[in-house]
């Protein structure tokens, strides 16, 4: 006899602030919602050592206690927190209709809603020295990270549009900010390149690229090198920030749901839902814009009240016993 399949009202695909932040409404609302961490318990905010800008934390927070407590609040409403990974969805074009979803390519759960929290992961440059230094000076974030440097010098690699505009925001903070640029032009739009140049503190380095991060424990300088001319050069600085881009984590929702080029879950107009009913996206795997923990904590609180107002109005079929 074939084993019962399980079946929930509301699962959560992934534990950063967008998914607890779902999870805590959803609890509330009685959606019973199940929680599934994915391989990175906690999501982006568990790799760094200090979130000054969330509200409700006059002086900061480290960012792995932060998700604790994010995950403690969930579960005190009856959050159901399980370690495992979706790795494959089956999502129903039906109003009404149930969604499968594959656990750790083994078990099969249905869904009648679905909140897709998976989040986004920085692109990194892979040396050794900058994994070495991640946490101490290196960051993928300029908006999050950029304040703890102020009056430094730091630099930034990158030539998109995203680098060009944490230049310029770092410029505001910084002494001084070196851009290293691997071409020899800026993909940036005309636009943001304007706005690069005219600041007098971004010091602009094309065809140029790390050869060294260097410090032991912090970051204390780099050795750059020209990739034309193989010159080498060290400069001292304190910050080195990365802005090479990001990767949605939305591989298994492709050919499924609506995105964008670069694989960003299409949600419409001001709400959370997707192109499939009763499936909802928060957080950054549908941002690419502000990518920030208040940003992806509103749009999971928004994903919440979207299931529950759609489980309002449909009917779901019976389970299958
Ligand atoms: C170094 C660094 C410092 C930062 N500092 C700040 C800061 O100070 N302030 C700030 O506001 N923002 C900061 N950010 C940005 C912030 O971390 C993100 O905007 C935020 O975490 C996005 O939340 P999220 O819930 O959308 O996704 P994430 O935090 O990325 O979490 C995604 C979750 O999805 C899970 N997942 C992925 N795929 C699957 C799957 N198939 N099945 C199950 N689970 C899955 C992952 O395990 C993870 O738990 C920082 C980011 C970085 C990298």
């Amino acid at each position: 006899m074939s084993e019962k399949i399980e079946r929930l009202k509301t699962v959560i695909i992934g534990s950063g602030p967008a998914g607890y932040t779902a999870a805590i409404y959803a609890a509330r609302a009685d959606l019973k919602p199940v929680m599934y961490t994915g391989m990175e318990p906690g999501g982006q905010l568990t790799t760094t050592t200090e979130v000054d800008n969330f509200p409700g934390y006059p002086e900061g927070i480290d960012g792995p206690t932060m998700m604790v407590q994010l995950q403690q609040q969930a579960e005190r409403f009856g959050t159901e927190v399980r370690i495992g990974m979706v790795t494959a969805v089956e999502l129903s074009d039906e109003t009404g209709g149930i969604h499968k979803l594959t656990i750790d390519s083994d078990k099969v759960i249905e869904a009648e809603t679905v909140i897709i929290s998976t989040g986004a992961s920085a692109k990194y440059l892979n040396l050794p020295s900058e994994q070495r230094l991640r946490g101490g000076g290196v960051s993928a974030c300029a908006v999050c990270d950029g304040f703890f440097y102020k009056g430094q010098d730091v630099a930034i690699v990158g030539g998109g549009d995203t680098a060009a505009e944490e230049a310029s925001y770092l410029a505001n903070i910084c002494n001084k900010v070196t851009m290293l640029i691997r071409k020899d032009h800026m993909r940036a739009s005309k636009a943001m390149q304007h706005r690069v140049n005219s600041l007098k503190n971004i010091d602009v380095r094309y065809n140029t690229e790390i050869d060294e991060v260097l410090g032991d424990q912090v970051v204390e300088g780099l050795r750059m090198v020209n990739n034309q001319t193989g010159k080498k050069e060290e400069i001292a600085i304190t910050g080195l920030f990365i802005a090479i881009g990001h990767t949605p984590n939305t591989g298994i929702f492709k050919g499924q749901l609506d995105m964008d080029e670069t694989g960003y879950i299409l949600t419409k107009g001001k709400s959370t839902k997707t192109n499939k009913p009763g499936v909802f996206a928060s957080g950054d795997a549908q941002d690419k814009e502000y990518r920030q923990a208040v940003t992806a904590a509103g749009t999971g609180c928004m994903a919440a009240l979207d299931a529950e107002r759609y489980l309002a109005t449909v009917e779901t079929p019976e389970e299958v016993v």
